[in-house]
């Protein structure tokens, strides 16, 4: 078992920055995963801690030791990839062990090393293939394998499920948070895709433009986003988010640029009146309520199976609800919404997530003489 620091870890190209000056403390025997965009430095950043890309400042310590200039070799790392990159003209068996006889190990701990991946990734049946003759997933089965039989200290993953089809990709899932279960060694992994993220991860580095956004627990990540970018990156429909100013006369409401008036169950403290703000809210915190004044037409509609999601806009913003009972909704219908004004996330003019004291929320009802706070 064994941790990663970063230490100021920074990646130039030439004159373009892929990643900027990054801190981060990866904990023995944590699953962590690097999420983001397409270009945003995740492969990048693991490279880095692999040794294969050399870092342009900055220093990576495995426990206390400097790794910061050891070859890729030297580090006690095994990297799973996308392309699987295994030998084309060996058999499963015969890249399984490969990497192993090129390192001078003994028959015996080979053959040893190999049954216990074989049994692992339950191999037995694949051995004399070559990977031509290999599914996808059985491909990347015996790439794992591969990194396994290593006894690495530390498993990196580059979007390693990124080639299979959706099938294949959750149930693939589900044998890597296995053998991590198993292994309770520290693993790193790449994925664009959030539902990994969501379902593997121990915690969460979220990423864009070489930039950390925010490194959180699963639960954290997907509840308290510490900005607009990882709330509107995480979640599936995306959260809804809905721009205006923010007035505190009579009870506090978003007036929308369409002239629109959101009611607010809570009007934030620290926010001056007249201040621009957004709220979020996820599509599972909307409620149809036909008391309601909030009212939107549909303008479509995703059905997926026990629930349907429901795209429309409020003033221009789009939104999505999902409504989870099987009504047979049609475009054009009109729909009567509330929000759970306990899920409502509040952005600053700046994107920044706006917390709160659950202790001075104020009630629905805000009485006038509350909103004195508030300032003018
Ligand atoms: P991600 O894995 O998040 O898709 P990468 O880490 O691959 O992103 O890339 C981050 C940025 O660095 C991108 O803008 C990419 O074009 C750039 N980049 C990556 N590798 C190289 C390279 N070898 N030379 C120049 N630019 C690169």
């Amino acid at each position: 078992m064994t941790s990663v620091s970063l230490k100021g870890v920074k990646k130039r190209y030439g004159s373009q920055v892929a990643v900027h000056e990054t801190d981060l403390e990866i904990k023995s025997g944590e699953f962590l995963v690097f999420v983001g965009p397409s270009g945003c430095g995740k492969s990048t950043l693991l490279r880095m801690v692999s040794g294969l890309e050399e870092v342009s400042d900055g220093k990576i310590l495995f426990d206390l030791e400097d790794m910061t200039f050891a070859p890729a070799s030297k580090r006690g790392v095994a990297m799973v990839f996308q392309s699987y990159a295994l030998y084309p003209h060996m058999t499963a068996e015969q890249n399984l062990s490969f990497g192993l006889r090129m390192t001078g190990h003994r028959k015996d701990e080979i053959e040893r090393r190999v049954s216990r991946a074989v049994k692992m990734l339950r191999l037995e049946n694949y051995l004399k293939r070559k990977p031509s003759q290999l599914s996808g997933g059985q491909c990347q089965r015996v790439a794992i394998g591969r990194a396994l039989v290593q006894q690495p200290k530390i498993f990196l993953f580059d979007e390693p499920l990124s080639n299979l089809d959706a099938e294949l990709r959750s149930s693939m899932r589900v044998e890597i948070a296995a053998l991590h279960r198993e292994l309770d060694n520290t693993m790193i992994y790449v994925t664009h895709d959030q539902i990994e993220a969501m379902t593997l991860a121990d915690r969460i580095v979220v990423l864009n433009q070489g930039r950390i956004e925010q490194v959180g627990t699963p639960y954290e990540i997907y509840h308290k986003p510490a900005n607009r970018f990882v709330a509107e990156f995480m979640g599936t429909p995306k959260i809804t988010i809905l721009s205006g100013i923010l007035c505190c006369a009579e009870s506090p409401h978003l007036l929308l640029d369409s002239g629109d008036k959101i009611r607010l169950p809570i009007a934030p403290y620290d926010v001056k009146a007249d201040a621009a703000i957004s709220i979020g809210i996820r599509p599972e915190d909307i409620a149809l309520d036909d008391n309601s004044n909030l009212e939107f037409a549909i303008d479509f509609v995703e059905q997926v199976g026990a629930s349907s999601n429901l795209f429309g806009n409020i003033g221009g913003h789009q939104i999505r609800v999902t409504a989870s009972y099987g009504k047979n909704y049609q475009p054009g219908d009109r729909l009567r919404i509330s929000f759970n004004p306990n899920k409502i996330h509040f952005f600053d003019e700046h994107g920044n997530a706006i917390r709160f004291d659950s202790a001075v929320r104020p009630k629905v009802e805000t009485s006038k003489r509350d909103l004195s706070k508030f300032g003018s």
